[in-house]
């Protein structure tokens, strides 16, 4: 092969090295004279070209019809950068989009133009969560990475709400019906939820959390609606300092219902009576799980409920539901009863009546304050209760007639044989959301007493049958 080459004259290399450059420079012109789809030309300032950047643009269909995912990437040494962002067939849609990427990068690339270490590394990383919402919303999450010499990167959040079939997007103003008493109401909320944050409780930075939630409308425009949540974002050093990092405010839809334009409002369930009133072949038993709330086995416990579309009633501990507040508004969003369990689980019947009373009234605000509902039953721990405690207690006081003992056991697999040998109709059957092997059994009580034909219902829902 050597040889052949050398065969080759020395005018024909020339005239193959012209034609080759004269290539690239046509092919390099028609790339930078228009807006292609495959190659795009970001420049950050006309004046020089070290921040002329060839970027790798592609489109690809998403698992939402109509929406499509652009991801843009450079691999380029010291500026690279991966982007990915939505596209529809709306173009106020798309140039809204297209203007916060193309800021993004343009800051990015100036940013890494002035930092005199020519040897400093950038990363600008910007990722896409799609959630839709009823019918035809979407909620569009971008988070930022942006890294340009200093020590962290920044993480920010920009979000785009849109209605698919108009393609509009939708401003906060629009989805609280342009009504300021809904904007007060929903500030209320944020504001109270990251003060009461015991996660939050150090890092905050109180003043800034005053700032970032008076009631403006311009301080709630970072939102998305996810699952049954609206959820707000605030960034990193807005609101707490950098080891909490950015921070988002989830708000049960059923919580803030009536602060929405009717269109985005969901279908509150009515505490209706279940449909076979008075049906004497329907059965019916009323699950109930005691002194929670947990982050981790009350999660596992609704994901358990939802798969058998089972309602239940959680009593909750006031010492607790203060430290969750948002697992309790979980627990009222997926559509259960919430009762009141006392503070701290005290034997009441030992204690002076006024403390007896007063572990009730406390677990009631507490509980009332995180889900903005009342308890509607009670249940006093170890069942201790008398007629005096009673008549002070202006809510049904409801024990059980079921006792799984699942305290004591504390095995998954014993929790089926327990209500099982003692099953009957209308029963409340006693659990407890706060160890792992209940939530790990629950799945199997649940299959089994589908099987048999149970309905499973609050415990308000019960009552009346059981009082018959
Ligand atoms: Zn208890």
């Amino acid at each position: 092969m050597p040889e052949r080459r050398k065969k080759r004259g020395p005018m024909i290399d020339f005239l193959l090295i012209g034609l080759i450059i004269s290539l690239t420079t046509i092919i390099l012109v028609i790339i930078l004279s228009k807006d292609d789809f495959k190659f795009q030309k970001i420049s950050a300032s006309k004046e020089t070209d070290t921040n002329s950047i060839t970027s790798n643009l592609s489109t690809e269909s998403s698992a939402f019809p109509g929406i499509r995912i652009v991801t843009d990437v450079s691999n380029d040494k010291r500026t690279p950068f991966a982007i990915h962002y939505p596209e529809t067939d709306n173009k106020a849609f798309n140039d809204a989009v297209l203007k916060y990427i193309t800021d993004s990068k343009e800051n990015y690339l100036s940013s890494m133009k002035k930092n005199k270490d020519k040897e400093a590394m950038g990363e600008l990383n910007i990722s896409l969560e799609t959630f839709p919402y009823q019918k035809h919303y979407y909620s569009f999450v971008l988070t930022k990475t942006l890294y340009t010499g200093g020590a962290n990167p920044d993480i920010s959040t920009k979000t785009f709400f849109i209605n698919h079939e108009t393609g509009k997007l939708i401003s906060i103003e629009t989805l609280l019906n342009n009504d300021e008493n809904n904007l007060s109401a929903l500030a209320t909320y944020v504001r109270k939820d990251l003060q009461q944050n015991p996660k939050l409780k150090e890092d905050l930075f109180k003043d800034d959390v005053i700032k970032s939630t008076e009631p403006k409308w311009s301080n709630f425009h970072r939102f998305a609606i996810v699952d049954s949540s609206l959820q707000f974002y605030f960034d990193e050093y807005e609101i707490a300092s950098g080891v909490a990092g950015p921070q988002t405010v989830k708000l049960p839809l059923s919580l803030i219902n009536p602060l929405l334009a009717s269109e985005f409002q969901i279908a509150m369930e009515k505490p209706t009576k279940p449909v076979n009133v008075g049906d004497p072949n329907q059965k019916r038993i009323a699950l109930t799980f005691d002194d929670g709330p947990h982050p981790k086995v009350t999660e596992q416990i609704l994901n358990t409920l939802d798969k058998y579309n089972a309602k239940a009633t959680f009593f909750m501990l006031g010492s607790r539901v203060q430290y969750y507040p948002d697992i309790a508004r979980d627990v009222l969003a997926r559509g259960h009863e919430i009762g009141n369990h006392s503070w701290d689980h005290p034997v009441l019947t030992k204690l002076p009546l006024e403390q007896a009373v007063n572990q009730y009234t406390s677990t009631f605000a507490e509980i009332e304050k995180a889900i903005n509902h009342k308890p509607t039953v009670f249940r006093p721990p170890y069942g201790a209760t008398n007629d005096t405690i009673n008549a002070q207690i202006p809510i049904p006081v409801v024990l059980w007639s079921i006792d799984t003992l699942d305290w004591k056991h504390r095995n998954a697999q014993q929790l089926l044989p327990n209500v099982k040998n003692n099953i009957h109709n209308n029963a409340i059957v006693l659990m407890h959301d706060i160890h792992q092997s209940t939530a790990d059994g629950l799945d199997a009580v649940l299959a089994y007493l589908q099987g048999q034909g149970y309905e499973f219902v609050t415990v308000s829902e019960i009552l009346p049958y059981r009082q018959k």
